[in-house]
């Protein structure tokens, strides 16, 4: 029988390319979204892509009395939980609403799961958990800090999921919690139909879009962080993935979860393609691939940055048996190929 997922954040920019891939996998997709940074449009496009629907129900993720009716209309076997918010620079700013939203809509999410009996979970966390790391590259079992109120949200839901395991052994529950912590490193391109892609609301924060709306002429130019650090060129260096490998990683540890021999309690895994490819590398593969001009000035540092950040992605490989298969060269193509054809995201 086909299997059921709840996806939670599922209209959002990983979110809906999560759920093609589940789609495409064979299962069934339940998604519930209260549309806060993204579009119904993005599910109306999964179906025009993976040919099925997903059911999608809006709503708020802290909504309790929502959540448990969910569990009880449709056979969940596994929650992949997307929802949150997540403006590093924002966040600085309203920490409240980050610890609210994030934090919340976790607890909110494990209560009606532990009372649906449903303790399979995979969660969205972040390279950021590293904070300023001292040895690159980065494994699961470093040193994890924080040093903003994202960040810390995430660490925080980390440690929280940590617990549930340490419950079920105390108590001895016959149904015990399974949780995956993705820490994710740079997620960046888009589906190759380019139907779906990153369609952020506001001035992007994040490098790959805002190449993306300079290349379209939305904005005159980009601003480089930088070109002081003690890195290949100057510029700082991360660990980009294509979103559809990325994607395909939560398929994975579904798969794990709900196969004959899934991890036990919490395990947290880098999702990254274990490469640093630098601001400037990334903006003249952009330029080269495309045939786009791409024009940027040197900016100073953005505070908070750090030098450089990439993974050691063996862990995923021998749990998941997942690897990164796209490159930066699929990144920007398919980047340029979806903000070309959407040069105003979903909103036409
Ligand atoms: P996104 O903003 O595109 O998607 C998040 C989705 O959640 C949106 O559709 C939004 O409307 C929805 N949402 C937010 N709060 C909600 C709530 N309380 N109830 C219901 N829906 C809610 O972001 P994304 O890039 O797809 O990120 C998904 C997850 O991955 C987030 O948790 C984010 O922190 C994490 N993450 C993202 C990145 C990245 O660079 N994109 C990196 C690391 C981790
Ligand atoms: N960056 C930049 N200009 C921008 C946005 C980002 O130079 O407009 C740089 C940033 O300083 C960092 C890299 O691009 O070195 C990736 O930044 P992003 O915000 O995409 O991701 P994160 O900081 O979360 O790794």
């Amino acid at each position: 029988m086909e299997k059921t997922i709840l996806v939670t954040g599922g209209a959002g920019y990983i979110g809906s390319h999560t759920c093609v891939e589940l789609l495409e996998s064979g299962y069934q997709v339940v998604v519930i979204d209260n549309l806060s940074n993204s579009s119904a449009e993005a599910l109306e496009r999964v179906f025009t892509i993976s040919g099925k629907k997903p059911i999608f129900i809006e709503g708020d993720v802290r909504n309790r009395a929502l959540l448990d009716k969910i569990f009880v209309d449709f056979p969940i076997d596994a929650v992949i939980h997307f929802a949150g918010l997540k403006a590093v620079g924002e966040s600085c700013q309203m920490p409240l609403a980050y610890y609210d939203n994030n934090i919340n809509s976790t607890l909110t999410l494990c209560q009606a799961m532990e009372q649906a009996g449903v303790k399979n979970l995979v969660f969205s966390s972040s390279a950021t958990v590293y904070g300023d790391p001292e040895t690159l590259p980065l494994t699961e079992d470093m040193p994890l800090s924080a040093t903003n109120p994202y960040g810390r949200s995430k660490l925080i839901i980390e440690e929280m999921l940590r617990d549930l395991p340490e419950a079920d052994a105390i108590t001895q529950s016959a149904t015990p919690w399974a949780v995956i912590l993705l820490r994710y490193f740079n997620p960046v391109g888009a589906h190759k139909t380019g139907l779906i892609g990153e369609d952020p609301k506001d001035i992007p924060n994040n490098l790959m879009p805002f190449i993306a709306q300079v290349a379209v002429k939305r904005r005159e130019y980009l601003s480089i962080y930088g070109d002081d650090y003690d890195t290949i060129d100057g510029t700082g260096v991360r660990d980009y993935i294509h979103v559809v490998d990325l994607a395909k990683g939560h398929v994975c540890a579904v798969e794990n979860l709900l196969g004959s021999s899934p991890i036990t309690g919490v395990d947290a895994i880098n999702l990254g393609s274990g490469d640093g490819v630098s601001v400037l590398q990334m903006v003249s593969t952009f330029a080269e691939i495309n045939q786009i001009p791409v024009p940027y000035q040197i900016a100073p540092r953005r505070s908070g940055d750090i030098a450089a950040c990439y993974a050691n992605a063996c862990k995923a490989k021998k749990l998941l048996n997942w690897q990164t298969q796209l490159s930066v060269t699929d990144m920007v193509k398919d980047t340029w190929h979806w903000q070309s054809k959407n040069p105003m995201g979903y909103t036409v």
